[in-house]
């Protein structure tokens, strides 16, 4: 609540064109990388001084999760973020402030409860997924089949008929095993299952069931599909392999209403030479609907929002136009990213460079990029600029799910700021997802980091190399 008010630094406009920083001059060429990037360290330094000076970032960060909580796409709390967003950010003394209205699904969870009751009763820390059907009225009770794999699903198909499945996977890396999550549910009800239950697509957390989106595909019937706790998978697997039957109850008020109005959040520092060509950077506002959606996503938008409002602030004005999109509908549609790259489809080309932070900003943090050679090889010259930091090296894989479209339409190189993985995933999408399992300086050196690649890039003599 104590958010330090400053004056909207109007000054953009009419005063500060007359202070921005000179243009770099580059009279060698190619440029060496020690010498190119001279005429930007100055207002490099700046503007890292003034995303780390203070924890205005994060205090920002915990006004927007305590105020709105979190934020499924067509919730109330979404919307009124979208509302607080786009009066924040013209009070911010962005440019062309709005709002591109994009509809939508709207999934809505009810009430829940997963209860194993023979034998004697246990409560499972149990979330049903997103997009799940719910259970008939009253619950529905089975035994459990639980597998470690599709391949045990398959060697015990006989098994499975009339039963809740259990996949019990261990957490690897995320893109290797949210495939139970996303899958399980088809696979499952293809055999004849009832119900399936999947372990929390994480490390083993604080009893923490792990939320996220269930995708049943044309012709299956759908079956309810939930996650459990880490803890509650091992206990059902030694009850099991002692010989013991597991019985479950569930019960489930999920469902699937209309789609539902929503935007994207657009803001801008307009560029002063090249107003056309964009560097968009930007985190999605939506975020499933347990914990706060703090570390996804409202950090991610926290920190992208934060270059532009430190260049509005300081009264640098690169050559590009700075973009921020707090895109919408993410988690469970990408229709804001879809939406994004259909209304800014005949600008796709004009899109020089898009950075997208979707991934937290827990410490040791990376930079991830995905271009060309020549686009690399200048990337890497700017992130030097980042040793301050401790953040000057560059790995393969940028993007993401929001700057994906419409970097791929305009063939623009894309960067992912990537928080530490192993703490990232331990709260995703689960309720211990809130601003106090992240440090301030954390979300000001990203906010700095950012600033900085947005600030080089859009004021480059030359755009980026596609
Ligand atoms: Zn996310």
């Amino acid at each position: 609540m104590s958010l330090v008010r400053r004056t909207a630094p109007l000054c953009l406009v009419v005063v500060c064109a007359g202070i921005l920083l000179a243009p770099p001059v580059h009279t060698q060429s190619p440029p060496r990388p020690s010498s190119w990037l001279d005429p930007y360290r100055e207002t490099a330094a700046r503007l890292m001084q003034a995303a780390t000076a203070d924890d205005f970032a994060w205090r920002r960060l915990a006004e927007l999760t305590d105020t709105y909580g979190h934020r499924l796409s067509g919730s109330d709390n979404l919307q009124r973020a979208v509302g607080w967003s786009l009066e924040t950010m013209r009070r911010d003394g962005l440019e062309n402030v709005r709002a591109e209205p994009v509809m939508v699904p709207r999934w809505v969870r009810g009430r829940e409860s997963a209860d194993i009751v023979h034998p004697p009763q246990h409560t499972l820390a149990f979330l049903s997924l997103g997009g799940s059907v719910g259970t008939p009225a009253g619950g529905l009770e089975a035994d459990v089949v639980p597998v470690a794999s599709f391949d045990e699903l398959r060697a015990r198909a006989s098994e499975v008929k009339g039963r809740i499945v259990l996949f019990n996977a261990p957490f690897t890396t995320y893109s290797d095993t949210v495939t139970y999550r996303t899958n399980s549910a088809r696979v499952a009800s293809q055999m004849g299952a009832v119900a399936t239950l999947v372990r929390g697509v994480g490390p083993t957390g604080l009893r923490t069931p792990h939320t996220g989106s269930v995708q049943y595909g044309m012709g299956v019937t759908p079956i309810p599909a939930g996650s459990v706790a880490a803890e509650d998978a091992d206990r059902i697997v030694r009850l099991t392999a002692a010989g013991t039957r597991v019985r479950i109850r569930l019960t489930m008020e999920a469902r699937t209403e209309s789609d539902a109005m929503s935007a994207n959040v657009v803001g801008e520092i307009r560029g002063r030479e090249r107003p056309n060509e964009v560097v968009v950077l930007g985190g999605h506002l939506d975020s499933w609907d347990v914990g706060a959606g703090a570390s996804d996503d409202a950090v991610g938008c926290i920190v992208t929002w934060e270059a532009a409002r430190l260049m509005a602030r300081l009264g640098i004005r690169p050559r590009r136009t700075v973009r921020i999109v707090l895109w919408t509908n993410e988690e469970n549609g990408l229709r804001g990213a879809t939406a994004y790259a259909t209304t800014h489809a005949a600008h796709a080309a004009d899109h020089v460079f898009a950075l997208e932070s979707d991934s937290g900003v827990f410490e040791p943090a990376s930079l991830g990029f995905s271009g060309s050679a020549g686009a690399r090889s200048l990337m890497r010259d700017v992130t030097a600029l980042l040793s301050p930091l401790g953040l000057s090296e560059l790995v393969a894989g940028g993007g993401g799910a929001d700057i994906g479209p419409i970097a791929q339409a305009g063939n623009a190189p894309m960067m992912a700021y990537l928080g530490n993985p192993s703490r990232y995933f331990a709260i995703h999408h689960t309720p211990a997802d809130t601003v106090e399992r992240i440090a301030p300086q954390e979300v000001s050196r990203a906010a700095a980091a950012i600033a900085v690649i947005a600030y080089v890039v859009a004021e480059m003599p030359e755009r980026m190399p596609r």
